[in-house]
């Protein structure tokens, strides 16, 4: 998807910091973050949204919550973090393609905004 950006962050033609890539994941510090630590897990295939995977599907997903897991520890924030998903505008979701916030390194408030 050439208008999509984490498309072209996957494809390196936009340069952003990352922390982990795999043959199917690729992870990165969120442009804004929301806490000390924010990362996006970004799946290199173009999903648009949680609401179109499929059965299929289940293993890459799976495996990005495996990463999720992973990073935390390497990024220190093991013993506490919040992995995030906004599905649809309504949630705040702004970049049309899958990913999973990894937010951690402060105390997190519930219910979320
Ligand atoms: P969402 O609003 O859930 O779709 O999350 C999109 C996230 O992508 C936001 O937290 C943005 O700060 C982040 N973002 C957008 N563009 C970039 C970029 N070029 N590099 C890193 N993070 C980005």
């Amino acid at each position: 998807m050439k208008d999509c950006i984490f498309c072209r962050i996957v494809a390196g033609e936009i340069p952003a910091k990352v922390v982990h890539q795999d043959d199917e994941i690729v992870a990165l510090r969120d442009a804004n973050p929301q806490a000390p630590v924010h990362l996006l897990l970004v799946p290199r295939r173009h999903i648009a949204s949680l609401n179109d995977v499929e059965a299929a599907d289940g293993p890459l997903l799976g495996r990005l919550l495996l990463v999720a897991q992973e990073l935390a520890t390497s990024e220190g924030v093991g013993e506490g973090y919040r992995l995030v998903n906004n599905c649809g505008r309504t949630a705040g979701q702004s970049v049309f393609h899958l990913h999973l916030h990894l937010l951690g390194g402060r105390p997190m408030g519930w219910p979320p905004g």
